[in-house]
């Protein structure tokens, strides 16, 4: 099945179910909106997020006058539009860069989420910027076995200088001896790939807030497997209370995820999705554009 399958359709008979009649009535729009509720619910979207949405979508259906010439369900169509698009953050955003001294980009998320090909794949999008940047990827993830080998042979598919100390030294260290590197050799922009856990804890909150202490990040990126669906909004809850994002990378939009995630994120944290991943291939990174993303949900 096609992410958000059921909610394209449910807007479809909206449409229709709407067509004819000749003004939006509170009636009619809670009608149709328990429909698109139940559809967004069954696509993973966070049930606090869906219901935010729908009040506002209400709220202006309600208030605002049909539109000459408008058919009321493609008024419906176009407020639901907007306000998805809101929830999304709007436009899209580009990642952070320092006019001096490198830009430290730091990801954080959970083991499996989808850290180390991410990192990969921000190398190499930001060795294709204008003007393109000089990289470091640094290897802080000491914990899980074949991380550093991992992002070693990333590091050689995107032409891409990784930087580790091996896993016996403190991620806190590497990161920092990293910089000091980045400096000295003429690095714009560092990477650095963290260690997850399979769940949220205590030892890997505080281990993020020391490196993110010492490297005085531009951009602190949680990247989250959409394919966790409901799970989403609340670990990006979770990770941003405790070290604070500046946005998200929405990994594995390419499997059979319902892409409630991209929903939530923006909603629960107030920082947007910058990224998706859309396959393993180092080269499949995407911007994300709410809109577009609006679009798509809409059918
Ligand atoms: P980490 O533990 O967070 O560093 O996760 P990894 O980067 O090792 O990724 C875990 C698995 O997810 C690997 O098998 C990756 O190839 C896969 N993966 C990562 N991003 C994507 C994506 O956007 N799409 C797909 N299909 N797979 C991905």
């Amino acid at each position: 099945r096609m992410m958000f399958d059921q909610l394209i359709d449910t807007m479809d008979s909206t449409v229709k179910k709407l067509r004819g009649a000749d003004k939006i009535t509170e009636k009619n729009v809670d009608r149709t909106l328990k429909d698109v509720k139940r559809a967004m619910l069954d696509a993973d979207v966070n049930l606090k997020v869906v219901n935010k949405l729908i009040k506002r979508v209400k709220e202006r259906a309600i208030g605002e006058a049909v539109i000459a010439g408008v058919e009321p369900g493609q008024q419906l169509i176009k407020i639901m539009y907007d306000e998805l698009t809101s929830t999304m953050g709007q436009k899209e955003t580009l990642l952070a860069r320092r006019e001096e001294g490198p830009t430290v980009i730091l990801l954080s998320g959970l083991q499996g989420a989808g850290k180390t090909t991410a990192a990969a794949k921000l190398a190499l999008y930001c060795k294709k910027e204008d003007p393109p940047r000089k990289v470091l990827l640094v290897a802080a993830d000491v914990y899980r076995p074949a991380a550093i080998e991992q992002l070693e042979i990333l590091g050689k598919q995107t032409e891409t200088t990784v930087y580790s100390l091996g896993k016996d030294e403190s991620p806190v260290k590497i990161a920092k001896e990293a910089i000091n590197n980045a400096k000295m050799q003429g690095f714009d922009t560092v990477i650095i790939d963290t260690a997850g856990r399979q769940v949220i804890d205590d030892a890997l909150m505080t281990e993020l807030k020391q490196i993110k202490e010492v490297s005085d990040p531009d951009e602190v990126l949680l990247v989250v497997d959409a394919m966790t669906g409901q799970e989403a909004a609340n670990l990006t809850k979770a990770f941003n209370d405790a070290v604070g994002i500046t946005g998200a990378i929405l990994s594995k939009m390419d499997g059979d995820s319902r892409g409630g995630a991209a929903l939530s994120v923006q909603e629960v944290s107030g920082q947007p999705i910058k990224f998706i991943g859309i396959g393993e291939k180092v080269e499949k990174l995407d911007i994300f554009y709410p809109e577009r993303m609006a679009s798509r949900i809409l059918g």
